[in-house]
């Protein structure tokens, strides 16, 4: 069998389980071998335990003394087993849906005999003194399966409903015969250097380790191979879109430009006007921009993704500006219509929500040009929208999008310019090794006048209290729900539920909802009449996250703040602290987890976006931190590049060496790395000149 055969020729799969793995994107045998395991369980009977734990999964080798069914009157049939292990004696349940005309238990009744060795895993659910387990799964010394499952450390996949992990490792471990066939893609001397398994044994390891270190070997090789193989495709990426010239040029005529500069109500920023420049630079040179504009929430980054849209406009050149919910672009329309109302720009918007005959006139309006500007959500992206000219792209809330959708814009115009924008605070280090092959301008400083806010952890009474006095003055508040609905977890505040409560507590005051599933022309208005000042208080789901713009709004209340991850939290907080006004963020919990109470402390201490992701990565140690795995093309398999930075490093400077002896990957010792490169990224990447 070759690895590049399908999945459904391996022994035990056929057709209907094939089907199964394909939800989970496993179509060949190789992309079997390459699902690694979520976790481990460590089965082995001699190593050394840890102490035993009443809610984990344990396991233990021992002796039938005795056995038998219990008949209950309900539905559910019990298979009593007591095992005799290291001097005890534990009741081992086997639980069944019974069925009609059916023994659940013949095949265990078939092979159980008193005396004989079994081999258990389930769940503890007695006490010290009398211990017991609902089995989960048993195994027999002379069961085919025994030396994949029992005594031994054994692999956890993430899997569907519909697979469970005992059939699946029993695949895998099929599979595994023909991963002799798994070809290595790293030049030799780089396996050397680093210390890294071959790729054979290391693909071996991942799923059945002989032991601690052999899983720890394995992994080091699999991250090495995931992150390099990533900063590869960047790199060639790169270089392409560098060889590519693009067929335009742009004069800073300042017709639009300066009396938007001058309406604009306040002076740019320092790090505003050095990303205004560095757009333009790049517009202006030969090759398309590709740029990512990183800010924290509230820095300003719209205007100055509006001002590189009037370089393109001055130019007679067509834009478009995307953001990822209908609330954003709405919003983004109303702030264009502010700044732009007395310049000579046509600009519109465009969402899932436009009807249809407004629809088509923007379609055939776009395409002859008759609109400098379109604004909208990913309706943009549909094949129906044909621009005449477009020559700059922009994209808000990059993370929100992946990198298919993102390629798709670009193909809307000729080698289109590229602004990309996004919140999330990234190091350096981290930035190239995401986004190898973007530019970066950040956003350092704040708009001026912008007062600290102010971060509590209250009771809801004073919360609610302590806004009446912020209402008072004039400001506008959010109270924000992690929940719409009532659900059966009692302790959760829903925001249909408690809306109620919220009017009688505010009586004075005009509240109202916004979440996701309403109409977008509800969820329109909505926006509209708060950010005038006829609602007073805005109840709220996580719909706001992301975006919003309300310079008035200044006191945030945030129920169940357990609930958030600190990502979440800090684009929430966002959308007040952007006026004059002095701001308040109450943070409701009860919760008694150290690592909720820990991210709210965290955030009563800073607002500044980059030290909260740190503390994130800190609190959480590894893997997803602060939003960077929801970038929909950073999903690692393996490797974590907050975890394995050292590894990172060696990774960039090993591609680096290869490609600076062998740029276009000629020389033997590359040929594989190349056919891996665009069995990966062809065409998911548009990597065209890895031929
Ligand atoms: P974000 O970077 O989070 O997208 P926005 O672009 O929404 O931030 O800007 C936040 C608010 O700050 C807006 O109301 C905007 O008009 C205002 N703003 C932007 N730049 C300045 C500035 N230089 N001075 C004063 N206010 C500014
Ligand atoms: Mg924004």
């Amino acid at each position: 069998m070759l690895c590049s055969s399908e999945v459904k020729y391996v022994k035990g799969v056929g057709p209907k389980r094939a089907e199964i793995l394909k939800k989970l994107d496993i179509y060949s045998v190789k992309d079997l071998l390459f699902y690694f395991p979520r976790t481990y369980q460590d089965r082995r009977i001699n190593a050394e335990k840890k102490e035993p734990s009443f809610d984990y999964v344990s396991s233990f080798k021992g002796t039938v003394k005795d056995f038998f069914e219990i008949y209950t009157s309900t539905s559910l049939k019990i298979f009593k087993i007591i095992v005799a292990s290291e001097g005890k004696e534990i009741e081992s349940n086997l639980f069944k849906r019974a069925k009609r005309n059916f023994d659940v238990f013949a095949s265990i009744k078939n092979k159980i005999k008193k005396g004989k060795e079994i081999f258990i895993v389930g769940r503890a659910d007695g006490d010290f003194f009398n211990p017991k387990i609902g089995v989960e799964e048993f195994y027999f010394p002379e069961d085919e399966n025994y030396k994949i499952n029992a005594d031994r450390i054994v692999p956890v996949y993430s899997l569907t409903s519909d697979m469970d992990n005992k059939t699946f490792r029993g695949i895998v471990y099929k599979a595994l015969d023909c991963a002799d066939y798994v070809n290595e893609i790293i030049n030799p001397y780089y396996i050397a250097k680093r210390g890294l398994l071959p790729r054979v044994t290391a693909v071996k390891n991942i799923h059945f380790p002989k032991d601690l270190d052999s899983l720890a070997a394995a992994r080091k090789r699999l991250i090495y191979e995931e992150l390099f193989l990533m900063a590869m495709a960047w790199a060639v990426k790169k270089r392409q879109t560098r060889e590519i010239k693009k067929n335009r040029s742009y004069e800073i005529k300042r017709t639009l430009l300066t009396p938007f500069k001058n309406n604009m109500g306040f002076e740019f920023t320092a790090s505003q006007k050095k990303a205004i420049n560095e757009i333009f630079s790049d517009m202006n040179s030969p090759y398309p921009m590709n740029r990512l504009l990183q800010g924290d929430v509230g820095s300003g980054k719209t205007v100055v993704a509006i001002s590189a849209c009037l370089l393109a406009v001055e130019n007679g050149y067509q834009c478009c500006f995307m953001a990822p919910t209908e609330i954003l672009a709405e919003q983004h329309f109303m702030t264009f219509s502010r700044f732009l109302s007395s310049l000579n720009v046509r600009f519109e918007i465009l969402s899932s929500s436009t009807h249809k005959k407004k629809k088509e006139e923007i379609i055939s309006k776009i395409a002859n040009g008759e609109l400098d500007i379109l604004i909208g959500t990913h309706s943009l992206i549909e094949a129906d929208i044909k621009f005449k000219n477009l020559a700059l792209a922009v994209i808000d809330e990059q993370h929100r999008f992946g990198v298919r959708q993102r390629a798709t814009l670009r193909k809307k115009g000729e080698n289109v310019d590229m602004l990309i924008m996004t919140a999330t605070p990234i190091p350096r280090t981290l930035f190239l090794s995401l986004y190898g092959d973007l530019e970066l301008s950040i956003l350092t400083d704040m708009p001026p006048g912008r007062k600290p806010i102010k971060t509590f952890k209250t009771a809801e009474k004073e919360a609610f209290e302590k806004t009446k006095d912020y209402l008072k003055k004039g400001g506008q508040a959010y109270i924000v729900f992690p929940i719409i609905d009532e659900s059966s977890k009692t302790e959760i505040k829903s925001l249909i539920a408690e809306f109620e409560r919220i009017n009688k507590e505010f009586s004075d005051y005009k509240t109202a909802m916004i979440y996701g599933r309403m109409k977008p022309s509800e969820k329109q208005k909505i926006m509209r009449d708060f950010s005038e000042g006829k609602i007073d208080i805005l109840c709220a789901t996580q719909v706001i996250e992301v975006g919003i713009d309300v310079p008035n709004a200044n006191v945030m209340i945030i129920q169940n703040a357990e609930r958030f991850g600190l990502a979440s939290l800090h684009q929430l907080r966002g959308r007040i602290g952007r006026g004059e006004k002095e701001s308040v963020c109450f943070l409701i919990s009860e919760a008694k987890n150290d690592e909720a109470k820990e991210r709210i402390k965290a955030m009563c201490e800073t607002t500044n976006g980059f030290e909260l992701s740190e503390k994130d990565a800190y609190i959480r140690g590894v893997g997803e931190v602060m939003g960077v795995k929801q970038h929909g093309d950073m999903e690692f398999k393996i490797a974590s590049i907050y975890r394995d930075r050292e590894i990172l490093n060696w990774v960039f400077e090993d591609r680096d060496e290869i490609l600076k002896e062998d740029p276009y990957m000629y020389k033997k010792e590359n040929q594989a790395l190349k056919k891996e490169l665009r069995d990966l990224y062809g065409e998911k990447w548009h990597i065209i000149d890895l031929n």
